[in-house]
C-alpha cells in the first residue's frame, strides 16, 4: 500500500518537477509511511528525493514507535548532539524546487530554507492533497467504521439517552465526547452543542448555557479512530414540539441536503453539489442564511480535499469522501445544521452515516 502511495507521490513530483519532498508532522507523513510524527521541538522528517530512497530522520527517543518499512524508507534517528536540520539538508542535496509538508513548524522552514539557498519552496499538498483525496477501498472502509460509530452516538442522542433539559451544553458536550470514546472512537476532536439562539453560530463553543424545555439542541461532533480515519456528523434533536416555523425551515434544509447528497455524482463539479443544497435554501426563502460552503473532505485529517464549494470546478472522482452538511442560521433565533459523510462512487453516491435525518423530539 505505501509503496504504491509512494510510486504516485514520485510520478506527481515527477509532473510538478518537485526535486525533494520533506514531510514533518500532519496527514501527509503516516498516509505515506503509517507513521505520525509527534508535534514536537526535535525534528521529525520524511526526506523524498525525486529518485533514490527515502530516508525518515527522526528523534532517537522516537524510534522505537516507527514501524519499519524497508521497502519505503530508510530510518535515520539522531542523537540529541546531533544537527537534524543540517542532517536533512545533506539529505536533500541542493534541489531545484522543494516541496514542504504544510504542517511544518515555521521554524524548521526557516532553517531549512537558509540551508537550502536558492531553492524554490511549494506546499507539499501541491503533491499530496489530490492523491490523498482519492481514498482506496480500505480507505473508505475505514471511514464507513467511523461514521457507523459516530452514528451509534448519535442514535442514543435522538433516542433521549443523553439527558439535555437543564444541563449546559458544555456537560452535553462532554457526554458525546465520552460516548464517541465508547462507541469505539481513540479521541474526539470536536463536539459542538448548541442550544437555541446559540445554533445560529455554527461553530458554537459549547458554553454555560443551559438547555431549556422547547428549543433546538445542534450537536456536530467528530473523532478519529485508532486506525487515524476521521467521523464528522450533525443531527439537531428539539427539547419538545417544534415550533411550525422552525419544522417548515427543518423541512427545507433536510430537502436541501438529501438533494445534495444525490448530486454527489462521479463526475459532478464540486461546485455543483454547492449549487444544489444552495438553490433549495434559497428557493425556501433562506437563501442568506447559509453562510458557509457545503461541504469539505475528509479522511486521516477532518477538513481536506476535496472542498465543495462555489469556485471548486474539480470533479467529483471514485473515492472521493467529503461531508454534506448545509445549514441555515437565523442569528438571534435558532440554526440548524444536517451533515453526512458520502463517497463518491461509480454506482452513485455512498452516505456513510444512516441515521435518523429528522429533527427528533427529545424530552
Ligand atoms: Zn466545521
Ligand atoms: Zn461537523
Ligand atoms: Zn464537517
Amino acid at each position: 500500500m505505501y509503496v504504491e502511495r509512494l510510486a504516485r507521490v514520485r510520478q506527481r513530483m515527477d509532473q510538478l518537477r518537485i526535486d525533494v519532498l520533506l514531510l514533518s508532522v500532519g496527514a501527509d507523513l503516516p498516509w505515506l509511511t503509517g507513521y505520525r510524527a509527534m508535534p514536537l521541538e526535535r525534528l521529525t522528517m520524511l526526506v523524498v528525493p525525486s529518485t533514490g530512497e527515502a530516508t525518515l530522520v527522526v528523534p532517537r527517543l522516537e524510534a522505537a514507535r516507527v514501524v519499519e518499512h524497508p521497502e519505503v524508507f530508510r530510518l535515520r534517528p539522531w542523537d540529541e548532539a546531533d544537527d537534524p536540520v543540517a542532517l536533512v539538508a545533506r539529505l536533500a542535496g541542493a534541489p531545484g524546487t522543494v516541496a514542504v509538508g504544510d504542517r511544518t513548524w515555521a521554524r524548521f522552514v526557516v532553517e531549512l530554507q537558509d540551508r537550502l539557498g536558492g531553492t524554490r519552496w511549494l506546499a507539499a499538498s501541491t503533491v499530496t492533497a489530490a492523491l490523498r483525496a482519492t481514498k482506496d477501498p480500505a480507505e473508505v472502509a475505514a471511514l464507513r467504521r467511523a461514521a457507523a460509530s459516530a452514528d451509534r452516538v448519535a442514535a442514543h442522542l435522538q433516542a433521549g439517552a443523553i439527558p439535555l433539559i437543564g444541563r449546559t451544553e458544555a456537560e452535553v458536550s462532554a457526554d458525546l465526547g465520552r460516548c464517541l470514546l465508547s462507541e469505539g472512537h481513540a479521541s474526539v476532536n470536536f463536539a459542538i452543542v448548541a442550544a437555541g439562539a446559540n445554533a445560529a453560530s455554527p461553530h458554537h463553543d459549547p458554553g454555560a448555557r443551559v438547555i431549556q424545555p422547547g428549543e433546538i439542541v445542534l450537536c456536530d461532533f467528530g473523532g478519529t479512530m485508532s486506525d487515524g480515519y476521521c467521523s464528522d456528523i450533525t443531527r439537531c434533536v428539539h427539547t419538545g414540539e417544534p415550533p411550525s416555523e422552525l419544522r417548515r425551515l427543518y423541512e427545507v434544509l433536510e430537502e436541501a441536503q438529501a438533494a445534495a447528497v444525490d448530486a454527489a455524482v462521479v463526475g459532478t463539479p464540486c461546485e455543483d453539489v454547492d449549487g444544489v443544497a444552495r438553490r433549495i435554501i434559497t428557493e425556501g426563502g433562506y437563501g442568506d442564511h447559509f453562510i458557509h460552503r457545503t461541504g469539505h473532505g475528509i479522511g486521516l485529517e477532518e477538513h481536506e480535499d476535496p472542498y465543495l464549494v462555489s469556485g471548486n470546478g474539480e470533479p467529483l472522482a471514485p473515492g472521493h469522501a467529503f461531508s454534506i452538511e448545509p445549514g441555515i442560521y437565523l442569528e438571534g433565533r435558532y440554526g440548524a445544521r444536517i451533515e453526512d459523510i458520502v463517497v463518491a462512487t461509480d454506482a452513485g453516491p455512498d452516505p456513510l452515516n444512516r441515521v435518523s435525518h429528522s429533527l427528533v423530539v427529545v424530552g
